[in-house]
């Protein structure tokens, strides 16, 4: 593919960089997450406000009917920014593309614009105490009940649904049928007594996920996504969003990580040091590499139409090497790097999950193996 921007990609870049520069969400809040996710809210109004909040979704939807590429120019120049994901990111990226290709009208007309304008936080509750990597395995139910369902069952790991006003929700309407083909995709409302949020502890200290208790919640029929005992093919457009969505933002953070390591590790003078600029180098390698097959990804995209599994790659590719750029930085910082509640420190810690969120390493290299290289299946 031709890497080199064309006079409209050039002008979009310019004119979404001088608009970071008038409309910086300020400094980060750290130490208080509450704070944090309503500095991200706050940005993400200000990107809506401006035309901003997803430039790829078709204008009809409120987007900017952005190219692939304009939407890896937006991320990268996010990234550039030093801005933060916008809070509505489940949704922005993983459940608005779901419902433009599995919604009813009725059902685009309700969600998408509170989707964009960041009035209401999406969750996804896939995930389950026995079913994560296998899904398909997972309990919980949804049992027919008028003109609605009744849902029981547990969900884990559920990002941000301490905020949310809705949760993509698979479930088991089927229990006879094989377990693929008896699942169902629904949008569950939060905000009920039969759903209950615990946050989960994690090794940051912070509590970006949860787990979900759901005791006989309601769900109306018309809140069922792609039709009934198809929620396996609507699940997998989630999910495939997931990773091709997220590919460019985290190949741009990994980037200006690698950058202020540099920079760190050049004002204490340590670049003269060959063992130093190896390291260096080897993950500066990574980096581009990882750039490249992420726009490598926009072509296929473009080629097929959706996301392909070319995404699998690169969360791969990212994750690992994100955790040796933390790994790295605690090698050369030393005491900086490890003291809890400094950067450096967030990074070593937070990036120890990189390699579970958003599918397991082994799991996607399954993917690659059978779905990129064609090689026989795993049993
Ligand atoms: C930070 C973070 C945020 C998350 N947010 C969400 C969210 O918002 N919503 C949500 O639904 N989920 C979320 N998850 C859950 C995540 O998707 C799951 O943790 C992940 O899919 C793995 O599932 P599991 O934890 O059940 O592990 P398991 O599936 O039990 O896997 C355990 C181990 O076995 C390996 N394994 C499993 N099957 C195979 C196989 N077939 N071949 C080879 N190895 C295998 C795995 O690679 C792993 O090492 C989040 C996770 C993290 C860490």
């Amino acid at each position: 593919m031709d890497l080199t921007f064309s006079e409209r990609e050039t002008a979009f870049r310019d004119d979404l960089r001088a608009w970071f520069a008038a409309n910086h969400p300020g400094p980060e809040p750290l130490h208080r997450e509450d704070l944090h996710f309503a500095w991200r809210r706050d940005f993400q109004r200000r990107l809506y406000e401006g035309g901003w909040a997803a430039p790829h979704w078709p204008v009809e939807y409120g987007g900017r009917g952005s190219t692939l590429t304009e939407s890896a120019i937006f991320f990268e120049e996010l990234g550039r920014a030093r801005a933060p994901l916008p809070a509505n990111v489940l949704g922005l990226l993983l459940g608005g593309p779901t419902l433009m290709a599995w919604g009813t009208g009725e059902q685009k007309e309700r969600f998408l614009g509170p989707i964009l304008s960041g009035e209401e936080i999406w969750c996804q509750g896939f995930s389950e105490p026995e079913a994560g990597s296998d899904l398909a395995a997972l309990k919980t139910r949804a049992v027919k009940d008028g003109d609605g369902w009744i849902v029981t069952g547990q969900k884990v790991w559920t990002s941000a649904a301490q905020y949310a006003t809705w949760c993509m929700l698979v479930a088991r309407t089927d229990f006879d049928a094989a377990k693929h083909k008896g699942l169902t995709y629904f949008l569950m409302e939060m905000d009920q007594a039969e759903v209950q949020v615990r946050p989960l502890r994690q090794i940051t200290g912070e509590s970006e996920f949860n787990e979900l208790f759901i005791e006989g919640a309601r769900i109306p029929d018309e809140n069922v996504i792609g039709g009934v005992g198809n929620g396996w093919k609507v699940a997998l457009t989630t999910l495939m969003n997931e990773r091709a969505g997220l590919a460019f933002f985290l190949q741009v953070r990994l980037r200006r990580l690698l950058d202020d390591l540099i920079d760190e590790a050049a004002a204490r003078g340590m670049l003269e040091d060959d063992v130093v600029a190896d390291k260096l180098g080897a993950l500066h390698l990574k980096a581009e590499i990882l750039r490249l097959t992420a726009y490598r990804g926009l072509a296929a995209i473009e080629q097929y139409g959706q996301p392909g599994p070319e995404g699998s790659l690169t969360k791969w590719m990212w994750s690992e090497t994100n955790q040796q750029l933390a790994q790295v930085a605690a090698e050369l910082l030393g005491g900086d790097a490890l003291v809890s509640g400094t950067p450096w420190g967030y990074e070593l810690l937070r990036a120890r999950g990189n390699t579970i969120e958003g599918g397991t390493t082994e799991i996607l290299k399954n993917i690659v193996a059978e779905r990129v290289l064609g090689l026989p299946r795993a049993r």
